[in-house]
């Protein structure tokens, strides 16, 4: 592929305002990488519309292709562990931030940050999981490694009718714990119990300035929002609990007290996908691709094509996007 569309973040150096448009590439103007790759299919995560819409400095390198996820073909590798015709799986590394991403028919990667796509799954499925999924996957995984079992009570996914949050609620009930999906939109309520929610509740209910101790609710949870609503969800949490810390969509601030992890013994348990190693990676998406209900995935999924994705951009940031949107790249 001599040409290739690609969509582009350019930045004026004089006013820093930045500006997004299509436009056409050679792969001499892709970065440096050991594998190449025929983009087939993309997502749109929250970061993503940050970048694109540039509320948060996500880009740092201009021009910029955006795109943090990406699943395709391999059409020539230096890599040893990958050959042409490859199917293969790129999740953060900052791609998408500082280095050319997935939203163009070709990118140009190292061979390291790439997983070979999991036996059973198609791209598109892969990039209807995405950094979502596998993310929702990293923490399932550190709450299970924590020792939370369904015995323990309700958890609690904030940001339910999100990516990730969808994710989590279908994940954990799959494993068969109780969970109450925590969303600003409880006219979703039926999507969400489709997923497997048991228990719907409004953010408001989470929303007010927390006490140090609150009433002890939750075993713990899955936060994709951070700001007030996970500091209601610690305060909450009962003791021995653990909250996996995942995002940030409702604000960055994190206002709380020491009490309920030194009077409760609650754990909050960071979880980072971008630089994950390799081998954690590999156990998410063997899991994901082996557990995953198929109806539930197309459930939580839309498709859209590449055009669509500057204004699907601005819907993520305005909270508008329900499950996850699959790019169809190439
Ligand atoms: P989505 O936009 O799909 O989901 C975010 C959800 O958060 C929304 O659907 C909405 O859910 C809720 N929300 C939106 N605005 C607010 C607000 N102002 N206050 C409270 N809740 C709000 O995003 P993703 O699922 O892609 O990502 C979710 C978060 O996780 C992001 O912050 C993202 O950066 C982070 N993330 C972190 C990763 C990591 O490695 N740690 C990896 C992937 C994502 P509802 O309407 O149901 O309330």
């Amino acid at each position: 592929m001599d040409k290739f569309r690609a969509l582009l973040i350019t930045r004026d150096e004089a006013t820093k305002a930045q500006s997004v448009a299509f436009a056409t590439l050679t792969a001499a103007d892709l970065m440096d990488g050991d594998v190449d790759v025929r983009v087939e299919h993309s997502t749109i995560n929250y970061k993503d519309g940050l970048a694109i819409t540039g509320k948060l400095p996500v880009v740092r390198r201009f021009p910029m292709v955006p795109g943090v996820d990406f699943a395709g073909t391999v059409t020539a590798s230096r890599h040893p562990d990958y050959k042409a015709g490859d199917k293969v799986v790129l999740n953060g590394w900052g791609v998408g931030e500082v280095h050319l991403g997935g939203f163009a028919e070709m990118a140009r990667v190292r061979g390291d940050w790439l997983i070979p796509l999991a036996a059973g799954l198609s791209t598109a499925e892969a990039m209807a999981i995405g950094t979502a999924g596998y993310t929702a996957m990293l923490a399932l995984i550190a709450l299970e490694h924590h020792g939370l079992k369904p015995a323990a009570g309700t958890l609690a996914v904030t940001g339910a009718s999100g990516g990730l949050g969808s994710f989590a609620v279908t994940l954990l009930a799959g494993r068969g714990f109780k969970v109450a999906a925590v969303t600003g939109r409880t006219a979703e309520a039926g999507y969400l119990t489709g997923l497997g929610a048991a228990e719907i509740i409004d953010r408001t209910e989470l929303s007010a300035p927390p006490r140090a101790l609150g009433k002890e609710r939750f075993a713990g949870g899955v936060d994709a929002v951070g700001g007030v609503v996970l500091a209601n969800l610690i305060a909450t949490t009962a003791a021995g609990g653990a909250i996996a810390a995942c995002g940030n969509a409702g604000g960055m601030e994190l206002a709380t007290s020491v009490a309920p992890f030194s009077l409760r013994g609650v754990s909050l348990l960071g979880i980072e996908s971008v630089r994950a190693p390799k081998a954690a990676r590999m156990e998410a998406w063997r899991r994901l691709a082996g557990d995953l209900d198929r109806g539930k995935l197309a459930a939580m999924t839309t498709t859209i094509p590449l055009d669509a994705v500057p204004d699907a951009a601005r819907d993520i940031v305005a909270g508008k996007v329900r499950g996850r949107l699959v790019v169809e790249v190439g």
